[in-house]
């Protein structure tokens, strides 16, 4: 059993930072007038800065998710969080990340954009962890270890005890990527945050929320970890309008809750049509909004359904997706377009 210490994990210097301190920062509560900050002072409806904190959209999250305030992060995007973790845990040209493949691929383009070494072991056929692939792939240098469930592209939940594992034995922190946690039956590792010091649960509105172009991504962990965060973003990374929209369509989890039945509802429809054209070789399981199909050719098909006017992903070029589409599930129509236009092949 290995000990975890999060200052030993933390950047130098990061932990020597005096963080930027702003003028919401330094005066909170209400006045009549505020001359603290630069602004116009004539009303737009937009001349204020936002709260920096966001706590009023936080009590929100925290509310549906059953976590703390000070347990959550929120980024302008996931791939904000993704970013300053590497940022604030990994000293370029040393220290390294762990990304099991294949996997979403903005932690590969983060780590590389702040020079950060890449350990990219397999995951197993079925795109399970192989712990002993893992346990001898990580070193010392190892501070992050990125983990999606459902995986991007395979759409699979990893296996949970697997996770739970990595978790005991990585000296490092264990992000677990959820983004695509609503459109599957486990509850996901929220409910563990407070049995792992080392955990970091990444989610997001992009995907059932169906809020893609508000960029607000959600991170929970350890209020320590949450401060790190803290300490080194952007100090108004999440703009009025998001944090305003944001709120109002949390108010709205049965819009969300019908959206997700439909759309598993329809995932399975789609892959038992999928599953009887001639051209599909495999539809993997999916615990996700998406499909993992392997065909027979899938830079032809690509291209030919490119042509009827309708896109999906070609992932053939990577690893364990040998000649795989990624398919989005859409509405009831945009699947049967699909179906039809993959039937006339
Ligand atoms: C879509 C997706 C996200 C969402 O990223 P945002 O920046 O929040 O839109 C995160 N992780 C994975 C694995 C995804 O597929």
């Amino acid at each position: 059993m290995k000990t975890f210490n999060l200052t030993s994990l933390i950047r130098p210097n990061v932990n020597r930072l005096k963080p930027y301190s702003s003028a919401r920062d330094e005066f909170q509560g209400s006045a009549s007038v505020y001359l603290d900050a630069n602004e116009n002072p004539y009303p737009s409806a937009y001349n204020r800065y936002p709260d920096p904190h966001q706590v009023s959209l936080k009590k929100t999250v925290s509310q549906i998710k059953h976590v703390p305030i000070d347990q959550i992060f929120l980024g302008n995007g996931s791939d904000e969080p993704i970013d300053l973790l590497i940022r604030a845990f990994c000293e370029p040209g040393i220290d390294n990340v762990v990304i099991p493949q294949p996997t979403y691929g903005m932690y590969t383009v983060s780590a590389e954009i702040n020079q950060v070494d890449i350990k990219a072991p397999r995951l197993t056929a079925e795109f399970d962890l192989d712990l002993k692939t893992l346990e001898n792939t990580w070193d010392d240098k190892s501070k992050l270890i990125f983990l999606c469930s459902p995986n991007n592209p395979s759409g699979n939940l990893l296996s949970a005890e697997k996770i739970k594992s990595v978790l005991r034995s990585f000296q490092g922190l264990v992000v677990v990527d959820e983004a695509y946690i609503d459109f599957t039956e486990s509850a996901g590792f929220v409910p563990m945050l407070s049995e792992f010091p080392n955990l970091v649960i990444l989610q997001t509105l992009s995907k059932a929320w169906g809020l893609a172009a508000i960029r607000l991504g959600m991170c929970f962990a350890h209020a320590d970890i949450v401060a790190v965060l803290n300490k080194i973003k952007p100090p108004y990374n999440i703009n009025i309008l998001t944090q305003r929209v944001a709120e109002e369509a949390l108010g709205q989890e049965e819009r969300k809750n019908k959206w997700v039945a439909e759309l598993i509802q329809e995932r399975k429809k789609l892959a038992a049509e999928l599953s009887k054209l001639p051209l599909v070789k495999k539809v993997y399981p999916s615990d996700a909004n998406f499909l993992l199909v392997q065909v027979n050719d899938a830079k032809k098909i690509y291209h030919a359904l490119v042509h009827t006017g309708i896109i999906v992903r070609d992932r053939s070029q990577v690893v364990l997706c040998e000649n795989c589409l990624r398919i989005t599930v859409g509405t009831v129509t945009e699947n049967n377009l699909l179906i039809q236009a993959l039937a006339q092949l």
